[in-house]
């Protein structure tokens, strides 16, 4: 079984996979955004803090659930992320290597989370790789925008990025500037349900198929101004058509470019991760694409979108050799 540790930001989390299975005995999270809200952000060295006390406590859960000699390799999350968040669970590993004299191996945050539509998927299976790979990859979080292929050998190529605020960020944003709470993202999507889409034309950067870049800054400025421009009465009767309209500019951006990608070169497989993977808006579209291509489509469970240790143990079974064997923290790990 292989222990996964991720700390990189304000999730504390444990997971065990058993290999053999493909499951996990032991998951859990433990969320610090309570102690970040009233910052508006988070604090690192009040996720430190919280990492600390988190660990013991969870490490005794689990200790409840599995015995930790069956636990032969340890993973952790190197990079990227906030140093202190990441020192404390590299250092948390290895201590337990030591006390375990289990091998311990670094693991790139994006990369566990690029493979995360993987979990549950039999590794072990006769066509899985060819089946799947090359496989396009739409990573979109708080902090990410990355389109990437996962090539046979699973190397990362960055296929496109944003250029300022990520997909996560412009809906927070825009979900701010109209008064919603934070995070915006399932708050624009609950209202957007109730809108119409069509009402408002907002800005998308970067249609066009060479234009491989993402940029979501504009978009949240055109909501600025038609915001200043409506009466509190016609913001009323109009809120749920912003936040519908609003939600599919990021959406259809994000699906057109993966749709490019696809028509630029040949994949088997593509997958959605990241916190904004839990759009239902975008996972239709996303699973449409794979449709039309007749490729197979590997959307996350919730539960894998967010930070995690499942992903970060299951990054180790299904690909050691991109892991790093020199384990120390790089807050700054390219992919
Ligand atoms: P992460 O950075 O991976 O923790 O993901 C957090 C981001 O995902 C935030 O920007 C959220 O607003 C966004 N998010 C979460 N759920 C949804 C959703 N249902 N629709 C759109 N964005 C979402
Ligand atoms: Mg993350």
């Amino acid at each position: 079984m292989i222990l996964g540790i991720e700390s990189s930001c304000d999730d504390t989390s444990l997971a065990v996979f058993d290999e053999q299975s493909g499951s996990f005995p032991y998951e859990r999270t433990s969320s610090q955004v309570n102690w970040h809200i009233p910052y508006g952000g988070v604090v690192p060295q009040l996720a430190v803090r919280e990492h600390l006390r988190n660990f013991p406590m969870l490490l005794e859960d689990l200790k409840q659930k599995i015995s930790l000699s069956e636990i032969v390799k340890i993973a952790v999350t190197c990079g990227p992320g906030l140093p202190g968040s990441l020192a404390l669970g590299v250092s948390f590993a290895k201590s337990l290597g030591l006390l375990l004299s289990r091998p311990v191996i670094g693991i790139h945050h994006l990369r566990g989370h690029i493979l995360s539509p993987f979990i549950g998927k039999n590794l072990s299976e006769k066509d899985f790789e060819t089946e799947n790979f090359p496989h396009l990859s739409l990573l979109v979080s708080g902090g990410n925008t990355i389109l990437s292929e996962i090539t046979a050998d699973f190397e990362i190529q960055i296929l496109a990025q944003t250029v300022d605020d990520a997909a996560g960020e412009a809906i927070d944003k825009g979900a701010k500037l109209m008064g919603l709470n934070y995070p915006g993202g399932p708050e624009i999507e609950r209202l957007a349900v109730q809108g119409d889409a069509k009402s408002f034309k907002f800005p998308q950067a970067f249609t066009k198929p060479d234009e491989m870049f993402f940029s979501f800054s504009g978009l949240k400025t055109s909501l600025r101004y038609l915001l200043e421009k409506l009466s509190d009465e016609e913001l009323r009767e109009q809120f749920n058509n912003i936040c519908a309209s609003y939600q599919f500019a990021v959406v259809d951006v994000l699906a057109k470019k993966m749709e490019q990608a696809l028509s630029q070169r040949n994949f088997r497989s593509i997958g959605l991760s990241g916190g904004v993977s839990n759009n239902q808006l975008l996972r239709e579209r996303v699973q449409k694409l794979g449709e039309i291509k007749q490729i197979a489509c590997h959307l996350p469970k919730p539960k894998y979108t967010g930070d995690n240790a499942s992903m970060i143990a299951f990054a180790t079974a299904f690909d050691e050799s991109h892991a790093s064997k020199i384990v120390d923290f790089y807050p700054n790990w390219k992919l």
